[in-house]
């Protein structure tokens, strides 16, 4: 698992005190795996709903504007809001991303809501969120019932086989393979939209058509900055799968990141409207 150096959160730096000084991405697979074995649940798919009620925390399930969200009442007792009109998949990695909250400190005090429904993933910089995905990931797909039965050299059908196995999203499935790979590798997010730089133009009317262009991506045993909002170059590997229905592969440099050389990429595109999007597995050749 990638390490990251500094934390600054409030919350994610007392969590770090609490546990000693430990990596906080250890200290939230570890909460995980705890949640997941004091419910006996031991195999694939993991049924957070099953894990919640266990733990004694109640679940409600109703029509929101948002994901979900986990609070305690006055009386202590903890609930659990899920968004019932969010695909079962989508609900099952929100209520395993809400059984996560309550590993940080003083977490009673605040009530904390999951409001991005449409992306499996929280920016890094938000750092309670993304250690609330990294835990949500480890609770329904436990590196030990993953990490060696499926994996990154298999490709996009091993993430396709766990995203099935494991009742959630083949982001979510993709992301975990990437997570627990013993070797270097890249998954990149590609999306139609805009640059940033668009803005204007687009602002005063001018018609700038959207491009293929890198979401975001994550590295694992690779000293490697994947930029974003990168396009992928018309005709390339990438720029085919988005055409086609079928998984592509072959050897190509990644967008925005040439100079790191070439790589063997398996992309395909997933999903459909505003959720359309590309993923690509991707692992150096040299
Ligand atoms: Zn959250």
């Amino acid at each position: 698992m990638a390490t990251r150096r500094e934390w600054r959160e409030p919350l994610v730096r007392q969590l770090i005190a609490a546990n000693d000084g430990a990596d906080p991405e250890q200290i939230i697979e570890r909460f995980a795996d705890d949640l997941r074995r004091q419910a006996g649940q031991d195999r694939l798919p993991i049924r957070p709903d099953l894990i919640a009620s266990c733990h004694g925390i109640r679940r409600k399930r109703g029509s929101y504007d948002f994901a979900g969200r986990i609070y305690a009442e006055p009386s202590g007792q903890l609930v659990m809001d899920i968004n019932e009109q969010d695909s079962e998949e989508r609900q099952h990695f929100t209520e395993a991303h809400e059984l996560i909250h309550p590993a940080f400190p003083n977490f009673a005090k605040e009530e904390r809501y999951r409001l991005d429904a449409t992306m499996d993933r929280h920016a890094e910089n938000r750092e309670e969120e993304y250690l609330c995905d990294l835990g949500a990931a480890a609770l329904l797909m436990p590196a030990q019932l993953v990490a060696n039965e499926y994996s990154v050299r298999a490709g996009l059908s091993d993430a396709e086989r766990l995203s099935v196995d494991a009742e959630v999203s083949i982001e979510a499935a993709a992301n975990r393979l990437i997570a627990l790979a013993d070797e270097p590798c890249v998954l990149l997010c590609l999306a139609w939209s805009h640059k940033p730089a668009d803005r204007p133009a687009l602002r005063k009317g001018v018609n700038v058509p959207q491009r293929l262009r890198v979401r975001y991506g994550v590295t694992n045993h690779l000293n490697l900055y994947v930029p974003k909002f990168k396009s992928a170059d018309e005709g390339s590997l990438f720029d085919q799968a988005a055409q086609d229905d079928l998984a592509l592969s072959g050897v190509a440099t990644l967008p925005g990141m040439e100079s790191a050389g070439l790589f063997r990429v398996e992309a395909k595109r997933y999903g459909a409207d505003r959720l359309e999007r590309v993923l690509a597995i991707c692992r150096p050749t040299a």
